[in-house]
């Protein structure tokens, strides 16, 4: 019987190791895919350290690129060799109110690739296919991988910002690179925010399109109408907030944060907003996939093979990855 090769957390803390198990069947619905790339995201990390809802033992990964091998009962809309992409949304219920409401991103009992099923650092990966996407083909498996989730869950918190023809990008990762270009394509002006002293990755932002780039501790040369905080550093959401005008809003992009120190009401006065993006809608990857394709956008990848996954996610938790990890089996 063929076999599948993942990397697989048991629980939270541990390093993946290798494990191979027998290549599953796709039920009703579900497609079987020979992964090709699966980009690593920091909500891996957070999976990783036990910081949000997970079942273990599990395999991560959910920015997951590969072709289908088999379709199980009922599937319609892919064939057998399509490239397709899986996110991180990966089944709702469609009968909780959210779900009724066009909030399926919010849904009551959704399960998410990566960490309640299982994920893209694989061999092979069976998905459900009504969550999965088909994708621009101008991207290799590797370039379009992050947009999976870091351009994703980034697009829906830059139209979260709202009209903001002034941006600021907290943690200029994954999502920020691509975020950055989306973001000036569509006319806006955009500021990076890096840690203190970040100097290359200054340097890339601003290679990105931005008009300045500094540290996180610094204020910009122009008051912000939006900030997106991509950094899982909630001393990040005071400091966002002396950045942006009144009525400015500060969108926290990320699933997991530290805690946010406490600021004077002051900072928050004259109708500034927080709020946060949580998981992504169909409708997201759809919109997005459209402006990824007109935009030009380009993605920097570093990429391991998929046996290297923990030292993939190492480099990722240093801060010393310019752009996106992406692994290959
Ligand atoms: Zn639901
Ligand atoms: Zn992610």
């Amino acid at each position: 019987m063929p076999h599948l090769t993942a990397m697989q957390l048991d629980e939270p803390g541990r390093p993946l190791r290798a494990v191979q198990r027998p290549i599953p069947a796709p039920g009703p619905g579900e497609m079987l895919i020979a992964v090709s790339a699966c980009g690593v995201c920091r909500t891996d990390l957070h999976v990783v350290d036990g910081e949000v809802a997970a079942r273990y033992p599990i395999v991560p990964g959910h920015e997951i690129v590969g072709r289908v091998l088999a379709l199980g009962a009922g599937v319609t809309g892919f064939a057998p060799g399509q490239r397709v992409g899986v996110p991180w949304l990966g089944r709702t219920c469609g009968r909780c109110a959210y779900c009724r409401s066009g909030r399926e991103n919010l849904c009551d009992s959704p399960e998410f690739t990566g960490a309640t099923r299982d994920g893209g650092y694989a061999s092979h990966v069976v998905a459900d296919a009504h969550y999965c996407f088909a994708l621009p083909e101008r991207f290799s498996d590797a370039e379009v991988a992050p947009l999976l989730c870091a351009g994703l869950i980034g697009w829906r918190a830059l139209r979260l910002a709202g009209e903001a023809p002034v941006v600021g990008l907290y943690g200029f990762g994954a999502a920020a690179h691509i975020l950055a270009q989306v973001a000036t394509w569509q006319g806006r002006r955009v500021h990076a925010f890096t840690k203190p002293g970040d100097g290359a990755g200054q340097d890339f932002a601003r290679s990105l399109g931005c008009v300045w780039a500094g540290g996180a501790d610094e204020l910009p040369p122009e008051e912000l109408d939006a900030a997106l905080i991509f950094a899982p550093a909630g001393e990040l959401v005071p400091l966002a907030l002396k950045a942006v005008r009144k009525g400015g809003r500060v969108v926290c992009a990320g699933i997991h944060m530290s805690d946010i120190p406490s600021f004077p009401y002051a900072d928050l006065w004259e109708e500034r907003q927080i709020l946060s993006v949580a998981n992504l809608t169909r409708e997201d990857g759809v919109s997005f996939f459209a402006v990824a394709e007109q935009s030009g956008l380009a993605t920097v990848t570093e990429e391991f093979p998929l046996g290297e996954a923990n030292r993939a996610l190492a480099r990722l938790r240093s801060g010393e990855l310019i752009g996106a990890a992406v692994l290959r089996p």
